[in-house]
């Protein structure tokens, strides 16, 4: 039996290699000082795990940016803008592949960046032509087996596989179809592993989690010809074939047929496959199995007593010998190091007694294999320790609400239908509210200034007291009201100046959630994220955003819309526990958020806002198992609306969508209003509303907020003339594509002065017509 694990976060234990690449963009600092954090961050990734325990170590693992774009580096898949570069400095034609270039001599934009599939990490896209061509290019996957050699390491170097990289990128012309590509590609990935072969390695990962969605079957052809070609070619190479995030499903017997050593199963995602591959007569009980047992994308600690149950039924079925102990994906997506989380943490013992980080993950897997062969005895403490934490875990008076229990349990139909249909609730908002045709209005949140941060961050640190940093906002919010009432946008927003981000703000205010100190993962690039961790049922003790939204309603005649953010969003942004079926905490946050749309109301809020931007993005991988998720979601959203009269106008809100394919659920979720973003696409992302006859009211984004552009009058009237040739003009509202949060004052106000301006135009040539 031996332990690996599929990859190590790579940002470094402080996010040094946040720092220092950030400080090499701006010119702050040299590439030799870059170069040596990143050789300084793999070291002690190495050395860690080899210390731990690890039998088989990944390298090429470790990335200045994104493992796609070093994939596309390592084959020479360089779109041809950047030609230029080609024969500079690698590493900078690198980062203007990430993140774009503007000098005097050239002006290319970035490569594309999309979601790494049901994750919250984001890669390059990869571009193709129609007559791409491939080198051996970058030898990075080369050079790091070499470091990690002259430190007495012999890694098992990770590669993306052929087939999911050219199925994750995109042809940016017509006329062919990218798996086309794949005779040209091979052998760039032949010609690499000749190179790994003479350096004498005796295991490559090969990433193909493209097994983990529907594929077809040339999809499937591809996958049996490039590992055919390549156990042909090199019939002593040992092939790790990773597959993570979901089943292998139709694609096991495929798989399972490979000429490979290992075939790797995330059991984590689906333990049932196991058996499934027992029992199958494709298996031949030669392959490997490495069993993904510890957890990469969630940070409880494993549970060994279940762990050691699994291992030993696949001991007494193909022998020890046969197995390896895994994660279930990359650690790419955990936090580093609970022992960060010192006494001074934001987590308590107690919740930390159930965590564990990457680094504990390690010692996880070493203790499993520990347990699981002979020595025992040498781990028994460990696992004494383990049940403890389960036990204490199960019974914990900080996760368990009887009261929220009972009321999930409780739920019925109508808890999540309004009182009236969108028909009958319309004509009483429209008597109710007065707005006029063509309405204005902003997604939530204006420019987060420095200043605003800093009073924040004063605010934590005590250096401003209660009283102090609330008259500050205070004074924010009044002067947002204003400029909003001056620039004349019908339904105002206070702002969110009090909020730091649009989950953590509602988690901290939420029994069952904690925060770690230094729980960051990559989002992208350099960016990082801290997601709460969802750990107990959730319950509302107080209102949450009362205060502010009733303060500003307070200084105008006009509505001011309040401001959640809804109950998915909250689910799929954090660490979630895995206790129990994630349909019952998002019911949970589902009346927690309901019952403060209750509250808003009876405060005199008329118009509420509950943002679900990550809707979509919570779809499983495959779509079998769209229906099941997309029900209880919807109904989750509609759960937190349905408690207000009908006068009370919802609104709801997304971002980067697609609808095309599920826009019978939202309008499901039966908001008053939809704001969506659509000014980038030209209206493109409106079509699908148009083609279903979207029954209810509908914002499409009229100003594109990702960049610093202020859109004209015309620009913005031409968008409106576009929606309303296709929507029925009572339906259409005039807003920006979403929050200004990361926007400065100056063109946010020109911006939205615009805004208001073509609304006018058009609502005035409308009752010309009339
Ligand atoms: N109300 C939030 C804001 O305006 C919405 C953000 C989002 O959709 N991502 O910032
Ligand atoms: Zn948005």
């Amino acid at each position: 039996m031996k332990t690996t694990i599929l990859g190590y976060p790579r940002i470094g234990k402080e996010r040094e290699l946040k720092r220092v690449s950030e400080a090499y963009w701006a010119d702050k600092t040299n590439q030799k000082k870059l170069l040596e954090t990143g050789r300084h961050i793999r070291k002690e990734n190495w050395l860690l795990q080899k210390n731990t325990g690890i039998d088989s170590i990944p390298s090429n693992d470790f990335s200045f940016y994104d493992q796609v774009l070093d994939t596309c580096l390592s084959v020479g898949c360089i779109p041809k803008r950047y030609d230029k570069l080609k024969h500079g400095n690698q590493l900078d034609l690198y980062f203007a592949m990430a993140r774009g270039i503007q000098n005097k001599e050239i002006d290319c934009t970035a490569m594309e960046m999309t979601k790494w599939f049901d994750t919250n990490y984001h890669y390059i896209v990869p571009e193709f032509e129609k007559e791409q061509t491939f080198e051996f290019f970058s030898t990075k996957i080369i050079e790091e087996y070499k470091e990690a050699l002259e430190l007495g390491i012999k890694t098992k170097p990770v590669l993306i596989g052929p087939v999911t990289f050219l199925l994750l990128g995109k042809e940016k012309e017509e006329g062919f179809h990218r798996l086309s590509l794949l005779e040209k590609l091979l052998p760039v990935y032949l010609e690499i592993i000749e190179q790994l072969t003479l350096l004498d390695v005796e295991y490559i990962q090969f990433d193909e989690p493209c097994l983990a969605l529907n594929l077809n079957e040339q999809e499937r052809d591809a996958i049996k010809f490039t590992y055919k070609k390549i156990s042909t070619k090199f019939p002593n190479l040992k092939v790790f074939l990773a597959n993570y995030f979901d089943c292998y499903g139709d694609n096991l017997n495929t798989a399972l047929q490979l000429p490979i050593d290992t075939i790797h199963l995330d059991l984590v995602r689906c333990p049932l496959q196991l058996n499934d591959i027992l029992e199958s007569k494709h298996y031949n009980t030669n392959t490997k199995l490495s069993l993904g047992l510890v957890d990469g994308r969630n940070i409880w600690k494993n549970n060994f007593d279940d762990s050691l149950q699994t291992i030993k039924s696949v001991i007494s079925k193909i022998g020890e010998e046969n197995i390896w102990i895994s994660t279930s994906c990359s650690l790419l997506h955990c936090p580093y190091d609970l022992d960060l989380e010192t006494n001074e943490s934001n987590l308590s013992t107690e919740i930390k007694q159930w965590l564990a980080f990457s680094k504990q993950k390690l010692q996880e897997i070493r203790t499993l294999k520990g347990l699981a062969s002979s020595n025992y005895n040498e781990f028994e403490e460990e696992f004494k320790d383990n049940k403890i934490a389960h036990v204490n875990r199960k019974a914990s008076s900080l996760i368990h609400n009887e009261k929220v229990k009972n009321r999930v349990l409780a739920l019925n139909n109508t808890d999540s239908q309004r009182k009236s249909t969108f028909k009958n609730r319309q004509t009483k908002q429209k008597l109710a509210l007065n707005l006029p045709l063509f309405p204005t209005t902003t997604i939530g949140s204006f420019p987060q200034t420095k200043e605003v941060r800093s009073w924040r961050s004063k605010f934590k640190k005590g250096i401003l007291s209660q009283v102090e940093y609330d008259s500050l906002i205070a004074r924010e919010t009044k002067d947002s009201i204003r400029f909003q009432e001056e620039t004349g946008i019908d339904v105002l927003v206070h702002g969110e100046f009090e909020r730091n981000d649009m989950v953590e703000y509602f988690g901290e205010r939420l029994n069952g959630f904690a925060f770690s100190s230094f729980g960051w993962v990559q989002s992208y690039g350099s960016r990082c994220v801290k997601p709460p961790i969802l750990f107990g049922d959730v319950s509302r003790e107080h209102e949450m955003t009362v205060k502010w939204s009733a303060y500003a309603q307070s200084l105008t005649d006009l509505p001011v819309k309040g401001m959640l953010t809804g109950p998915v969003t909250i689910l799929q942004w954090s660490f979630v526990r895995n206790d129990q079926p994630r349909q019952v905490t998002c019911n949970q946050i589902a009346l927690a958020i309901r019952d403060e749309v209750v509250d808003l109301e009876s405060n005199g809020i008329k118009i509420i806002q509950i943002d679900e931007p990550a809707i979509r993005e919570g779809l499983p991988l495959r779509q079998e198992a769209w229906n099941k998720y997309l029900d209880w979601a919807v109904n989750a959203f509609r759960i937190s609306a349905s408690g207000v009269k009908d006068e009370t106008q919802i609104h709801t809100h997304m971002c980067y969508s697609e609808f095309n394919d599920i826009i019978n659920n939202i309008a499901a979720m039966d908001a008053d209003v939809i704001t969506i973003e659509t000014s980038r696409s030209e209206m493109e992302l409106l079509d699908a509303f148009v083609d279903f006859k979207y029954p209810n009211e509908i914002g499409p984004g009229v100003y594109d907020i990702h960049s610093p552009r202020v859109p004209s009058v015309k620009e913005i009237e031409h968008l409106l003339i576009k929606a309303k040739n296709v929507l029925p003009k009572e339906h259409i509202w005039v807003n920006p594509d979403c929050g200004l949060k990361t926007r400065d004052w100056p063109e946010t106000k020109t911006a939205l002065k615009n805004l208001v301006k073509a609304a006018k135009q058009l609502r005035e040539r409308e009752m010309e017509i009339a």
